[in-house]
């Protein structure tokens, strides 16, 4: 199963896409984490990429295009993924379906995750105070305003472009955390 979550910053993507990894043993590619992580191991991608992330603002498509080809080669991606945070472009989908094609692979759903800002601003705020080591460096008031602003301006034309395809199922992400899943898993089973 090939899927894509997409949703707003605090919709809880990654939480359900651990989830949705387990059931399905499939990986959770999150475009996020691996850019966290290569700040962290100060690669060149990282060092070009820590003050747009620190923004709030987009790395380059090209850049995270370039890094979900070559993380969907590995051999544990056979079966499947679940995209996190990735495509949050029109140019990134089109260039994902360009290499999907090119592997011989198709998608199979998008699952949106409708989520109020007001609630979102609640859950980041929470998130920030929560985190065990310190919050992330965009996890902070004016970085997120950004990251609200980016997702309703560059990627909520994702939700129009894959209802063309009719591949997008959507799910209210203000549910408690269980029912997101099981509602998730239901849009996933009866696609
Ligand atoms: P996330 O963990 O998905 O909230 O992503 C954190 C940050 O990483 C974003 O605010 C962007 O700066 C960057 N990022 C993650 N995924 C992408 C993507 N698909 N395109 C561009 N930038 C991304």
């Amino acid at each position: 199963m090939k899927l894509i979550l997409l949703g707003p910053p605090g919709a809880g993507k990654g939480t359900q896409a651990v989830r949705i990894s387990e059931r399905y043993g499939i990986p959770q590619l999150s475009t996020g984490d691996m850019l966290r992580a290569a700040v962290a191991a100060e690669t060149p991608v990282g060092l070009a990429a820590k003050d747009i992330m620190a923004r709030g603002e987009l790395v380059p498509d090209d850049v995270v295009v370039q890094i979900i080809s070559d993380r969907i080669d590995q051999p544990d991606c056979k079966n499947g993924f679940i995209l996190d945070g990735f495509p949050r472009t029109v140019a990134q989908a089109e260039a994902l379906e360009g290499l999907l094609k090119s592997k011989n692979m198709q998608l199979d759903s998008v699952v949106e995750l409708a989520v109020d800002d007001a609630i979102l601003i609640e859950r980041i705020e929470k998130r920030a105070k929560e985190t065990v080591g310190g919050p992330r460096a965009d996890d902070n008031a004016e970085a997120l305003k950004k990251r609200l602003d980016v997702y309703h301006a560059q990627t909520t034309p994702l939700i129009s472009h894959y209802s063309g395809k009719e591949i997008l199922r959507s799910v209210d992400g203000m549910s408690e955390i269980d029912r997101v899943t099981s509602d998730i898993i239901s849009v996933l089973e009866s696609a």
